[in-house]
């Protein structure tokens, strides 16, 4: 590993222990990290989650664990497995998250996955496998809704996702090209990553702020393939960059992030939406999805690829059909600017204005995180197994804000705020 490249992982991991996630004296830090027989353990990664265990336990961590997951594994279990035995999951590995999440600890997860992994495999084994996870994680993914614990979500450069990348570069220099590219859209390569942290956050808390104060009562957007109008909820919340703990502690749940988002009222949608980028999904892609929503839910759903599975998450459960979330990013993020389509909804989210089907989160309600799931129905809240975000901004999308005497404002115009 050259000088200059371990500087740069140093500098990641010294911003994921201490913006990320903001370690605190006396907790204890679990780490879900990739690995693979393909991609052997990759080494940069290994390298990477050393650094952030050292740095953990010197800022006075407890204990800190790491849950390696070959993600190869469940492509031998789709080509080979019993077909009827894809609503088995290991609770285990779920139940060992949620007893170090329930304390209020912390913890990381780092993605590096192979977008094509599942490609070939039968949708319906897929929407199976899906639904097992979702049931059985529905435990954390609850502590996760009410930010129970300080948790950050990164990626990490493997070869499979690499090779997908940059498939027309020598292979030897595709892996480092996705890391260069890690580091450049997370800020690393600045000066100081950390005073380049602080300040990125303080622009989106001034967003938040200032949609915050209009407490508009709905949005409009509008682009090629889009007319939407999106009810918010009397006391919704736009919150971005940072999130607090129920006991305080500030942290960004993801690296990078770009967006502030809010929360849509769960009857309150109508219109048309085109996604805009591909849609990186339980091991396959969605691409050119269309929904159609009345009163808050999809009447009609199309997708050019991986409509089965599209159509499947549909009907997970109720919430599944309605929205959770409404986000805006401006499309000269520094994702967006980089021009590349990183087949990871984590970046490719930040790029773009996004809104996820499903569950909402708590916090986007004033005093929601108290809220049981009915009253938190009732002030227009979604609840879900799922939360799938996917991408609908572009340079051509417009989004107005409705005042509550249906007069509206300008706050995006070519994808760009206004304010
Ligand atoms: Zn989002
Ligand atoms: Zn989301």
């Amino acid at each position: 590993m050259n000088y200059e490249f371990e500087k740069n992982l140093e500098k990641y991991a010294e911003v994921i222990v201490k913006v990320g996630l903001n370690l605190q004296s006396g907790q204890k830090l679990l780490i879900g990290a990739p690995t693979s027989y393909n991609d052997g353990v990759p080494l940069e990664c290994a390298r990477l989650i050393h650094l952030i265990v050292k740095k953990a336990y010197q800022l006075g961590c407890k204990l800190v664990d790491v849950m390696w997951g070959d993600e190869e594994l469940r492509l031998i279990r789709f080509q080979n497995a019993p077909k009827d035995s894809f609503n088995e999951y290991p609770k285990w590995k779920l139940d060992a998250e949620y007893e170090i999440c329930k304390d209020g600890n912390a913890n990381l997860f780092i993605l590096g996955t192979n977008p094509d992994l599942l490609k070939e495999e039968d949708p319906k084994l897929i929407s199976e496998f899906q639904k097992a996870y979702y049931k059985y994680n529905k435990p954390v993914s609850d502590l996760i809704a009410k930010n129970a614990m300080n948790w950050t979500v990164i990626s990490a450069s493997v070869k499979s996702w690499a090779n997908k990348l940059f498939p027309n570069l020598p292979p030897e220099e595709r892996i480092m090209e996705l890391w260069k590219r890690i580091f450049d859209i997370c800020r690393i390569t600045t000066n100081d990553p950390i005073v380049a942290w602080n300040s990125h956050l303080g622009l989106l808390r001034n967003r938040c702020d200032y949609l915050n104060k209009k407490s508009y009562s709905g949005l409009k957007l509008v682009a090629p393939g889009t007319d939407l109008v999106i009810d918010l909820p009397k006391n919704h919340v736009w919150q971005g960059g940072t999130e607090v703990t129920l006991n305080g502690i500030k942290f960004i749940p993801n690296i990078p992030t770009e967006e502030i988002f809010t929360i849509p009222h769960r009857e309150k949608t109508e219109g048309v939406v085109s996604s805009t980028k591909p849609l990186f999904y339980g091991g396959i892609l969605i691409e050119g999805m269309t929904l159609e929503f009345s009163k808050g839910r999809i009447i009609e759903a199309t997708a050019k690829k991986g409509n089965k599975v599209l159509q499947d998450t549909l009907k997970i459960d109720e919430g599944a059909q309605y929205l959770g979330e409404i986000a805006l990013v401006p499309h000269s993020s520094p994702i967006s600017k980089s021009g590349l389509l990183f087949y990871n909804t984590l970046i490719d989210e930040n790029a773009s204005i996004h809104i996820a089907l499903g569950r909402g989160y708590k916090t986007s309600i004033k005093g929601g995180e108290k809220m049981s799931e009915k009253e938190f129905q009732q002030a227009g809240g979604n609840s879900s197994l799922i939360h799938i975000d996917f991408m609908i901004g572009s340079g051509e999308m417009n989004v107005d804000g409705i005042l509550n005497d249906n007069s509206i404002e300008p706050i995006m115009r070519k994808g760009e705020f206004v304010f």
